[in-house]
């Protein structure tokens, strides 16, 4: 698993043109290999290199950890190695341009796209918005020279230039195989890459380092890609070696790319149909995912992708698949639907469905509102903009209506079920692991019971409760009941004045029944005004 975590180099806001260069701050050690000058593969390839890291920044170094002598056994940053990394990166280098802002007036704006120069290009001198943008401008100055500097893509037995050779096996390109390890190591720590397992495979620095089909390079050059994100540098080669991976990184860092180039490579040279397939747990990822590998395959043979989802109609989605697709982008429970009817030949790919389905869904998720309409509205929003499969459960619903959903419930066929108080007592939905109270009951009493269909039989579950004022004469006695079992109450319960309000009420009338009863010490007094006020009668 690794995080990558790009580095920053912050302009000094008060620099003028001069003294910028000159202070200039650095975020880690330059490493003598990967940094300015020197013999060998690093200085050979520093522009294409220098291009995905922007990395390199001169002038004034800070007071940083030394180069790989630190990093622990393996290539893995430590924990204090990163606790001062952090301290030094604020904030993650901007990877693409169109995340940086417009640059105010007076303020240095980026050579290519004109937006706010945050960084300067150590190379060049000139301003730049983000590492996308560093790139364009250091292949622009180069001209022809920079784009596939590295050297030529490696393919196993076939030219480089064959336009689609039969086969392809990943082999690490020769710039990349001549870095040493600390250099490897270097490049890891400062591009944030953490790795586990053995025997990673080397990062790469160039899309050209994958030897991919010509077709396939102009695609990423075409939407944009013009050098890997970290993600991609260390993912992509581990997935072209068919390694399995679990990957971790900040949103909108590539990793969908990263991801997609394995699948894309192992696709087109695999004869089984269909030879990939990308579980997502929403349509609206499923749809990204499609558009982006629409992308990058297009103009290359035999490409065909194929969308399963809930909440769009099935059958072209099947007559899509019967057209032989290479790469399927499906959410679970349309997949499990397709499977379920037969109506899919998953080829290359095995699906071991376990327990007759049931175990690959999430346990449902039971949700109280209060009144019948609620629960068919909400049902249907829920479908409609989540994908997840829905029902609604209340009086209007027959017998055998209620009696089969209940039924599915049990058996994950549905994944939420929005009902009115009819399900709140009584019943064993042990499968049910959350409860959301989406309007809080009328009494206390009943929320009891609704929040009690979670947890059954000595097992855990959670429940989530939506107060507003509607329910303001529970507050004390909510706090009261939940505070207990130490869950987190909003502050704006807490200081609710309805709440101390009632608080208070509460606290007097203790009071007065504690003054109303008799002990020891008050027995005497009692008896007195007894006497007294009989006396005056
Ligand atoms: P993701 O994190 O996969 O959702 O990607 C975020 C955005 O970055 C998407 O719009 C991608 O098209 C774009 N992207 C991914 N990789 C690169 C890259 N290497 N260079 C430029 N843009 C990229």
């Amino acid at each position: 698993m690794f995080v990558p975590r790009s580095l920053k180099v912050r302009r000094n806001a008060n620099d003028d043109g001069r003294s910028c260069t000159a202070k200039k701050v650095k975020p880690e050690a330059e490493d003598p290999q990967l940094g300015a000058g020197g013999d060998g593969p690093a200085d050979d390839a520093s522009g294409t290199k220098e291009a995905a890291l922007a990395a390199h920044h001169g002038a004034q170094p800070c007071p940083l950890p030394g180069p790989a002598s630190q990093v622990p056994e393996g290539g893995l940053a430590g924990p204090g190695q990163r606790a001062q990394d952090s301290d030094l990166l604020e904030e993650p280098v901007k990877s693409f341009s169109k995340t940086q802002r417009q640059a105010e007036p007076g303020e240095p704006v980026c050579v290519v796209c004109g937006r706010y120069g945050e960084y300067i290009c150590n190379e060049t001198d000139e301003d730049v918005c983000s590492l996308e943008c560093k790139a364009k401008h250091l292949l622009q100055v180069r001209g022809a020279e920079a784009p596939l500097a590295p050297g030529g893509p490696q393919k196993a037995g076939s030219e480089p230039a064959a336009p689609h050779p039969a086969s392809y096996v990943y082999t690490e390109h020769a710039f990349i195989s001549n870095l040493r390890e600390d250099q490897i190591e270097n490049l890891r720590r400062q591009l944030g890459i953490v790795v586990q397992g053995p025997g990673v495979p080397r990062p790469i620095i160039d899309f050209e380092h994958c030897g991919f089909p010509e077709a396939l390079n102009l695609n990423l050059k075409t939407s944009g890609y013009e050098v890997p994100t970290p993600i991609q540098m260390q993912m992509v080669p581990l997935g072209l070696l068919g390694r399995d991976v679990l990957a971790s990184a900040d949103t909108g860092s590539g990793k969908t790319a990263a991801f997609l180039l394995p699948v894309i490579m192992r696709a087109l040279f695999q004869s089984k149909m269909p030879s990939a397939l990308i579980l997502t747990p929403t349509r609206e990822l499923a749809i990204q995912i499609e558009r982006q590998a629409k992308e990058l395959v297009s103009g290359l043979p035999r490409m065909r992708t194929a969308l399963l989802v809930g909440g769009l109609p099935a059958p072209p989605q099947l007559h899509r698949l019967r057209q032989r697709v290479q790469v399927i982008i499906a959410t679970p429970g349309r997949l499990l639907d397709i499977i379920k009817q037969g109506a899919v030949e998953l080829g290359g790919i095995k699906i071991v469905v376990v327990d007759e389905d049931k175990k690959l869904f999430k346990p449902p998720v039971l949700v109280f509102v209060d009144c019948k309409l609620g629960a068919d509205l909400l049902s249907e929003a829920v479908q409609k903009i989540t994908g997840l499969k829905s029902t609604s459960v209340h009086s209007e619903k027959s017998q055998p209506e209620r009696k089969n959903i209940l039924k599915g419930l049990l058996e994950g066929d549905y994944e939420v079920v929005v009902s009115t108080g009819v399900l709140g007592r009584g019943l064993d939905l042990v499968s049910v692991k959350l409860v959301v109270n989406f309007d809080m009951p009328p009494s206390m009493d009943e929320y009891v019971h609704q929040v009690g269909r979670v947890g059954r039989l000595g097992q855990n579950g959670t429940a989530i409760t939506f107060i507003n004022n509607n329910s303001k004469r529970l507050f004390w006695d909510i706090a009261k009941r939940v505070k207990p079992t130490g869950s987190l109450l909003p502050p704006q319960l807490l200081n609710s004045p309805y709440l101390h309000d009632q608080r208070r009420k509460e606290q007097q009338k203790d009071k007065q029944m504690q003054n109303d009863l008799v002990t020891g010490a008050n027995l005497m007094d009692i008896i007195r005004k007894h006497d007294k006020s009989n006396s005056q009668k």
